[in-house]
């Protein structure tokens, strides 16, 4: 099998958007669908009951970005236009990220960890597993066969600050930078893995174990970042690092807006959340601009994927979730524009 010769990645930054569709308690409430996607990687936020001319708009309140998916879009579809194109550039030794980005309920999880039927979550069509299925197609393949490439897989959480294992009953890890800016997860799980239905059953174990001891199944998952990274080594030169790829299911964004909190643990939540995601807002502009000074020791999100923002070679991919309901909309419009200063 050929392996696609399009080479999407020709720009270091990708930013998209994606809408789910309304759910069956937003229908029973009557919410009211504010988001349109009228094509073009176009996206517009408009005002409820009123009949919109979508063309009308096009000049004015539309937001644009490399790709923008409607609700009916799969994640089969999604992966192929965004983590895709970068699980190539790891073979060719990229360090490549790919971020979900939205407020709780959006579908971060849903489009990396997998759709949910019923209750139970359908792993194997996540872009977690997806990207894992072609990485062992483009191991098996002759253009990188002589490479003699063996992947790895890691999968942590961070909250507050903080580095837990999800492959090894939730450890507490240390972030230690050495003298040459290296940084390293001292202790962290890497598994060696050599089919993509491994890769899956540890997406499972470390998805159950994110969320598992809590009352409401989402309510600390929401405040955690979880990062899955597939590392490839090079066997025959004592496992030197190839390539990484790191897909990351980001904290709900929406407790940036949320002071009216008077509780103490959650204001230091907040303000931990706050400071991861505008450290990785700056350090993708950095990237973007190839600057030099990757203000990388912002925060633990961003070391721990500081070699994501150096080098020639760095990747990224973000996925902007917006739900759709009125409701919402303070939060989307907050999303749209965070997704646009990276842009
Ligand atoms: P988040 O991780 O951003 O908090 P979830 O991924 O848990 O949000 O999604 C919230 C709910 O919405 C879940 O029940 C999920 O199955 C559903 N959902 C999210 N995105 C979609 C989509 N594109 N199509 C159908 N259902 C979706
Ligand atoms: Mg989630």
């Amino acid at each position: 099998t050929p392996l696609s010769t399009t080479d999407h990645v020709t720009r270091r930054i990708c930013v998209c958007v994606r809408k789910r569709p309304l759910n069956n308690k937003e229908i029973t409430k009557k919410e009211i669908d504010v988001v349109s996607i009228p094509g073009n990687g176009a996206l517009l936020v408009h005002e409820p009951k009123q009949k919109v001319d979508l063309t009308k708009y096009l000049d004015n309140q539309v937001f644009r970005f490399d790709y923008a998916f409607d609700e009916t879009s799969t994640n089969d579809l999604v992966y192929k236009f965004t983590a895709k194109p970068l699980v190539q550039s790891i073979f060719d030794g990229a360090m490549a990220t790919c971020f979900a980005y939205g407020q709780t309920g959006s579908g971060k999880t849903h489009t990396m960890g997998g759709d949910f039927a019923g209750r139970q979550q359908n792993s194997a069509k996540g872009i977690y597993a997806l990207a894992a299925q072609d990485v062992f197609t483009y191991i098996n393949h002759r253009r990188y066969a002589n490479m003699d490439l063996s992947a790895y897989v890691s999968f942590f959480e961070i909250y507050n600050g903080k580095v837990y294992d999800l492959l090894n009953k939730k450890a507490k890890l240390r972030v230690l930078e050495d003298d040459r800016q290296q940084v390293q997860v001292v202790g962290l799980e890497e598994v060696y893995v050599s089919t993509a239905e491994e890769v899956i059953k540890m997406i499972q174990m470390g998805s159950a174990c994110r969320t598992s001891g809590q009352t409401s199944a989402n309510a600390n998952s929401s405040r955690s970042h979880a990062i899955l990274q597939i590392v490839l080594r090079r066997n025959e030169r004592s496992s030197t690092l190839h390539g990484k790829f790191s897909l990351v299911d980001l904290a709900g964004n929406e407790r940036g807006t949320d002071v009216s909190s008077n509780d103490r643990s959650t204001l230091v939540e907040t303000a931990e959340i706050n400071r991861s995601l505008l450290a990785l807002k700056e350090c993708i502009r950095s990237l973007g601009k190839n600057s030099d000074h990757i203000p990388f020791r912002m925060s633990t999100l961003t070391k721990v994927l500081r070699d994501s923002f150096i080098g020639e070679k760095s990747r990224t991919c973000m996925i902007a979730m917006v739900s759709p309901g009125m409701t919402s909309c303070e939060y989307t419009m907050n999303t749209l524009r965070y997704a646009d200063s990276v842009y």
